[in-house]
């Protein structure tokens, strides 16, 4: 059982409070047991029989909860740079999708990897972003867009998983868009999703979430609607891609369904607003996929003024999204979407585990919590966020043990 002491300040995350109350404590003292976090305050009043205890020097850092990155596409082989100079070059998405790239190159070059090469990228993947201080990362399939390739994901999933680098949170997204084979005849593909694959992958307990992408380019309300009746049918939550390139009623329909998130939200009407604050719906914002689209932002301060808590992830994706830089992600919600810099450590603590239903267990530094921490070299969250580095985390705490030194 340690105690941690002589950091600058620790940042509690708790779920109470409004978006940008981290809940700071100056010269902290943290102590754990196991797993768990047995006491968290000021150091002057740690309890006498707590004083005797090994104690880890946080050299003058800033303590925060292990980040959560809620919303990845992990699981993917291939990479897309040659389109990435094609859009800078003012070729457009659709063009680049009318001859088989985009998405579909993806799912082409992930259909031919075996289990094991994925398994190894997405390893390789999370311990990079762990080292970032990530210790939980929410996973979606979507690039094998049939029966056997989306479970063959979702079992990549389940042995990484198992190696225990970090928490994985898989979400089936077999509605990512209609594979090649199905473009004639869309019908089949959805049947393929709502009669096959959701049923097995909840028999299998292989996803915790079901997700879709509502656009007009992949999948429409009504279809979305059926997806989510089954995926409700079958026991599991429901996440959306949704209003990313037009309003197309996806917040509203997120909440109708009762969903955790609703992600992207570029596009979302005040109304569609008020619905994720009714239902208690996160809403999840993906700085990177505006930056590389180059796309105008999300306005985040338009959900936390409606009340809406508001949670940041990477969409760490070959396309739109080729980054798991978390923090880097949090400059940007704060330069490009108006978030402050304690509101979006928030974003990547605990409103991004009550986007994957975990904020019971993880996301902030309190009592009977998981110890999952991040030591920052940084004297605050502001100095921290506002000093972009290649790395500012320098030790990183899972389950209680210390996982990475950066
Ligand atoms: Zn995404």
């Amino acid at each position: 059982m340690p105690v941690l002491m002589n950091a600058s300040l620790l940042a509690v995350c708790p779920a109470e409070g409004g978006q940008g109350e981290i809940g700071s404590i100056a010269d902290p003292a943290l102590v754990w047991e196991g797993e768990r976090i047995q006491w968290v305050g000021p150091a002057a009043e740690l309890p006498a029989h707590f004083q005797a205890l090994p104690r880890i020097d946080a050299g003058g850092g800033l303590l925060i909860p292990g980040l959560v990155d809620c919303h990845t596409h992990l699981a993917f082989a291939g990479w897309r740079a040659d389109e990435f100079e094609e859009r800078i070059r003012g070729v457009s998405y659709l063009e680049i999708a009318e001859r088989g790239g985009g998405i579909l190159q993806t799912v082409q070059k992930t259909r031919a990897a075996s289990p094991a090469e994925l398994a190894a990228r997405c390893l390789h993947f999370a311990a990079g972003m762990r080292d970032l201080g990530v210790t939980t990362i929410e996973c979606k399939s979507g690039y094998g867009l049939s029966v056997k390739d989306e479970l063959k994901l979702l079992e990549v999933y389940a042995e990484v998983a198992e190696r225990d680098v970090v928490t994985i949170v898989p979400t089936f997204l077999g509605a990512h868009t209609v594979p090649a084979e199905h473009r004639a005849d869309r019908e089949v593909y959805l049947q393929l999703i709502i009669d096959q694959l959701i049923p097995a992958v909840a028999a299998r307990k292989l996803a915790r979430f079901c997700d879709v992408f509502m656009e007009r380019s992949a999948f429409s309300g009504a279809e979305t609607r059926r997806i989510f009746a089954a995926a409700r049918d079958h026991g599991l939550g429901v996440k959306l891609h949704a209003d990313q390139l037009s309003d197309g009623g996806g917040a509203a329909l997120a909440a109708e369904f009762g969903a955790v998130s609703a992600d992207h939200l570029e596009y979302t009407s005040d109304a569609g607003i008020d619905r994720l604050r009714e239902a208690g719906t996160v809403a999840v914002i993906l700085p990177f996929a505006s930056l590389y689209t180059r796309e105008a932002p999300v306005r985040a301060r338009r959900f936390i003024d409606r009340g809406v808590p508001v949670a940041v992830a990477t969409d760490f994706n070959p396309g739109s999204a080729p980054s798991f830089h978390l923090p880097m992600a949090l400059t940007l919600a704060c330069t490009m979407s108006g978030l402050t810099p304690g509101e979006a450590l928030k974003g990547a603590t605990i409103n991004a585990a009550r986007a994957l239903g975990l904020a019971r267990e993880i996301g902030s530094l309190e009592v009977g919590k998981q110890a999952d921490m991040a030591l920052i070299d940084a004297p605050d969250v502001n100095h921290w966020l506002y000093h972009l580095r290649a790395n500012a985390c320098r030790r990183v705490w899972r389950k209680g043990r210390e996982v990475s030194a950066g």
